[in-house]
């Protein structure tokens, strides 16, 4: 046994992760299974990210060192973005319904929303969050207590929703209400 033990374990490398998105995308049947997976420490806000045309996916390891957790769910959100690309093509919405049906057969919620951390206090009341809901393809934005996945009142479309939640305090919100269009995608 080696003494050295740490209190967290080590992230695993590269080709473990590289491994476990062929195993995915294996799952979702597609012809081509290859993903080069890196760690990439310039990565500040982001957990993750794919680079579809490139089959690359990076991972924030500062990140996910403190939330092991969610790295099976990161591993599998980016690489469910590779898969939709190469079984739909690229002119589907990133986290519409073809994304969505990926993460379901991966067992995984399939979830977009993003928390941004506010200074402060945190809200006492029942209500513990405000969330933006941006329309991915007209820019259509809303800001409110709770998220409604129903038309989008610009262009109608039903998937192309991004959202992006801050604790339900007027600094969440006024953060919430400033964020561009790009600030919410780069979060995805
Ligand atoms: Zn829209
Ligand atoms: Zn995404």
């Amino acid at each position: 046994m080696r003494s050295d033990a740490r209190v967290t374990p080590p992230l695993p490398d590269p080709a473990e992760l590289e491994r476990r998105a062929a195993e995915l995308l294996a799952q979702w049947r597609v012809p081509q299974t290859g993903v080069a997976v890196q760690w990439n420490r310039r990565l500040s806000t982001t957990a993750g990210r794919a680079f579809l045309r490139g089959a690359r996916i990076e991972l924030n390891p500062k990140l996910l060192a403190r939330a092991p957790e969610q790295l099976p769910i990161v591993l599998a959100h980016e690489a469910a973005h590779i898969a939709a690309f190469r079984l739909f093509g690229p002119n589907i919405p990133a986290h519409g319904r073809h994304w969505r049906s990926l993460m379901r057969l991966a067992g995984l919620e399939p979830s977009i929303t993003h928390e941004i951390p506010i200074e402060g206090r945190r809200p006492r009341r029942r209500r513990r969050h405000f969330y933006l809901r941006v329309c991915e393809r007209c820019g259509d934005r809303q800001v409110a207590a709770a998220v409604r996945y129903g038309r989008c009142h610009g262009c109608s479309a039903r998937d192309g929703y991004l959202v992006v939640k801050a604790p339900a305090t007027t600094a969440g919100r006024t953060a919430l209400e400033r964020l561009s269009l790009a600030e919410v995608k780069a979060l995805h």
